[in-house]
């Protein structure tokens, strides 16, 4: 039994009463992003009724509150990620500019010809651009470690690729387009244990696992505050403290500077030094609230729901004849990929559209993932803890009426 209803908290997202099609919305397309509960809405609002104002600069009482406020939302995100301090909390875009941040500072500062990076076959392009990138600018070896057919890293054959040249290993804790959980842990530590760094992508745990950042021990770990019920355009970057302080910005201006001179400049230490200009401040602040919601449930619990709602919803889907599953990893969450025979992804994604349910097909950014699966595209179902299982029901019945209609 786990003391959880999904129906109650519903309610407290007013987007989940709209109707698509005259259908009640029901949204399952939480990979992509996840929808909004009234507190986050009602907190920026808040701060642009009573709060507004540029931080950190002027002596006024709302520039007091703005950044009280804006700190707040650091410290709420720190207790959240368990991290040691404040200051290794740097408020970013989201997963994809932290990544592209310590590809362009540390890893453009300390990589050199010849040395390697590994990544692994789930990721998303946002955890394999910035990289690739990086290699061919510099010489840089990028390896991949393989899965297997259920889409599931490989350990043995991650161990073989490590060694005194492995400098970087970059990986997913959850992957958007199988849902497969890694072995975050222990992949860490493998890597650590040949002296690479690791930078862990948080974009599709953060949401659905408790994830504490000295308990995983990566040097670096990226989420978005849009996948975690928040606004979207802010994120976090966690890196170890010292690691940040080692490192040269990754952007420049305002904010972020000691002391200027046109001889010579002094930069701030963490976080500040990668907070170059005015950032998201209304939007931290959201995401300090969408925190509050999600802790106020409790992350476990919400685990432990959606854990029994994805294998609810994956043996009904298991049952329908023409189903193949995209995706089949022992440890997964959210996400149920698959095609369906004798049916394009859009014309199942247009069906359950009519019937309110909100799906996305397409390659979900992977596409190396996918094809490793033996297809280009999916449709990916993906839930979060205000999904019933009426839902799942009525996602079943959708694609049931679709076969029967058809043939
Ligand atoms: N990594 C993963 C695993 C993701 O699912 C996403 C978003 N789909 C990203 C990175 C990028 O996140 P964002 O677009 O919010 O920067």
């Amino acid at each position: 039994g786990i003391n959880f209803n999904a129906h109650v908290v519903k309610k407290d997202f007013p987007i989940l009463r709209e109707t698509v099609n005259g259908k009640p919305l029901i949204w399952f397309d939480n990979a992509a992003t996840t929808q909004k509960p009234q507190s986050v809405i009602d907190r920026i609002a808040y701060f642009y009724e009573h709060e507004n104002s540029n931080i950190h600069r002027a002596a006024h009482e709302l520039a007091a509150r703005a950044s009280d406020a804006y700190e707040a939302a650091r410290e709420k995100v720190k207790v959240f990620l368990n991290a040691k301090s404040v200051n290794e909390i740097v408020f970013v875009r989201g997963a994809t500019e932290g990544i592209n941040l310590v590809a362009q500072s540390w890893g453009d500062q300390n990589l050199v010809a010849g040395d390697e990076i590994v990544v692994s076959n789930l990721e998303h392009h946002a955890n394999i651009v910035p990289w690739k990138r990086l290699a061919d600018k510099k010489g840089l070896k990028l390896r991949v470690i393989p899965v297997d057919d259920s889409g599931q890293i490989l350990l043995d054959e991650y161990a073989k690729l490590l060694n005194s040249k492995t400098k970087l290993v970059a990986f997913t804790q959850v992957s958007n387009a199988l849902g497969t959980v890694t072995p975050a842990k222990q992949m860490v530590e493998m890597a650590h244990a040949v002296g690479a760094k690791v930078l862990l992508d948080g974009a599709q745990s953060v949401s659905h696992m408790k994830v504490d950042v000295q308990y995983l021990n990566a040097d670096w770990l990226v989420f978005s505050g849009h996948k975690l019920f928040g606004p979207t355009g802010i994120g976090a970057l966690y890196g170890k403290e010292d690691l940040l302080n080692e490192t040269q910005p990754y952007q420049s201006g305002g904010n972020m500077i000691q002391d200027v001179t046109f001889e010579e400049i002094k930069y701030h230490k963490a976080p500040n030094r990668f907070e170059a200009g005015t950032g998201n401040i209304a939007d931290a602040i959201g995401l300090g609230a969408a925190i509050d919601y999600v802790s106020k449930i409790g992350i476990e619990v919400i685990g432990q729901y959606e854990h029994y709602l994805l294998e609810y919803a994956t043996n009904l889907l298991k049952q329908i004849p023409g189903v193949r599953l995209i995706g089949t990893a022992a440890h997964k969450a959210s996400v149920l990929s698959f095609n369906l025979q004798g049916f394009t992804n859009d014309e199942v994604g247009q069906a359950l559209n009519k019937e309110g349910v909100a799906v996305r097909t397409g390659h979900h950014c992977a596409q190396p993932i996918l094809r490793r699966m033996g297809v280009e595209t999916c449709v990916r179902p993906s839930l979060a803890f205000y999904n019933t299982t009426q839902d799942v029901d009525v996602f079943i019945e959708t694609l049931w009426k679709l076969k029967s209609g058809k043939k």
